[in-house]
């Protein structure tokens, strides 16, 4: 008897994606996967041996719930020096990111309260508002604008029961880095209506043209934003689910309630192995995201050769959002893709209803990966 809030919930769009994946190669199926945001890098090996050391020196126990201080004091001192956002260590929370935006929309969301987001944006935002009872309210962004969010239009959305509105620059799936007027446009409305920003800046160290803006940063703002974010992406840590939020202290207090009835603390090695990650070199960090954007121009230049495809070049993250010109549903050409083609894509409509057209290909994938997997796109779009 599963509770009818779940049953109206969708199961995560790019985890299904990504476990049919696995089970067709483990059935023997050569499948190339640009399905799942996940980058095909090893962990750099000063993180790892951080964590074995701290493995073999037995810290294997529970953490205060927060974290570890120094952990949060890394954390606060890197979004302070790289974003500008007012922050100490009293203003950290260490978990994973998505645990994160789970327990935020917990904490703030009470039934009925409406929160804004952009359409196409993340899968799991929308299925956190509703879990919490929450009505998502998407505004829609262009094609034609490189899915910029619409400060008129968040604006337009607002009502008495706007709660929240997410922010996530640069975006998944679309790549958007969202221009600094546009977010203080965005901040300003936010402050003049009281209503909370979560803002979700999983990818702000993969940027390739322009610079990541925290929202947080404006003046004034930091009060109302909590920020989401971790390690998975930057460095290659996907599986070690480490992230954290950062928010006033009181927030934080509230979101720690939810960690300490929830997972406790994050797990307790990894937390002194992200201290090394955050504080350690960070040169395999800036060559991962040199590698990633010589893999977006491999990806745009594969693409010119797909008749019917029409794609913005993404400024960051690992995604690239191509509008294709088939009527064919978005749903169905991906599993036409991996049915046929062997190509596993997420289907636009994954990330809201303006994903209609289009699908996502994360390039977090080798070259020969890409130039195989493209290859595969190519023939089967040429038999639709
Ligand atoms: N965030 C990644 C993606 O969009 C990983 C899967 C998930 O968390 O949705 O593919």
């Amino acid at each position: 008897m599963v509770s009818r809030r779940l049953q109206e919930i969708p199961a995560s769009g790019t985890i299904a994606i990504s476990n049919l994946v696995s089970q067709m190669k483990s059935e023997g199926v050569d499948v190339v996967s640009f399905s799942m945001g996940e980058p095909d890098f090893v962990t750099p090996s000063n993180i790892v041996d951080a964590c074995c050391e701290s493995l073999r020196g037995g810290f294997t126990h529970y953490t205060p719930s927060m974290g570890i201080p120094e952990l949060r004091k890394a954390i606060a001192d890197s979004a302070r020096k790289e974003s500008g956002v007012p922050c100490d260590a009293s203003n950290v929370l260490v978990t994973p990111c998505k645990q994160a935006i789970f327990m935020v929309a917990l904490a703030y969301i009470d039934p009925g309260d409406e929160v804004i987001l952009s359409d196409p944006s993340w899968v799991s935002y929308e299925a956190c508002v509703r879990l919490a009872g929450g009505i998502p309210v998407y505004v829609p962004t262009r094609f034609e604008d490189g899915f910029v969010m619409d400060p008129a239009a968040v604006e337009a959305a607002i009502t008495p029961r706007t709660k929240m509105i997410i922010i996530n620059t640069p975006s998944n799936p679309t790549g958007c880095v969202m221009p600094r007027d546009s977010l203080r446009q965005i901040a300003d409305i936010a402050m003049a209506h009281g209503i909370k920003v979560l803002s979700d800046e999983i990818y702000s160290s993969i940027v390739y043209e322009g610079e990541h803006t925290s929202i947080a940063s404006f003046p004034g703002m930091f009060d109302n934003t909590i920020i989401v974010s971790g390690l998975s992406k930057s460095y290659a840590m996907t599986g070690w689910r480490l992230g954290w939020a950062i928010a006033p202290a009181d927030d934080i207090k509230a979101i720690n309630k939810l960690q300490s009835h929830s997972i406790s603390c994050a797990v307790s090695f990894v937390q002194k192995a992200a201290v090394e990650a955050i504080e350690g070199p960070q040169d395999s960090k800036a060559a991962m995201v040199k590698e990633f954007r010589r893999r977006r121009d491999l990806v745009m230049d594969l693409m010119e050769e797909i008749p019917g495809f029409q794609c913005n070049v993404p400024k960051g993250a690992f995604y690239v959002f191509p509008k294709y010109n088939r009527d064919i549903p978005s749903a169905k050409l991906a599993e036409i893709l991996l049915r046929e083609g062997h190509v596993a894509v997420t289907p636009g409509t994954a990330f809201g209803p303006g994903g209609e057209g289009f699908f996502r290909i994360s390039y977090a994938a080798s070259e020969d990966q890409i130039r195989e997997g493209m290859s595969r796109i190519r023939s089967v779009m040429a038999k639709l």
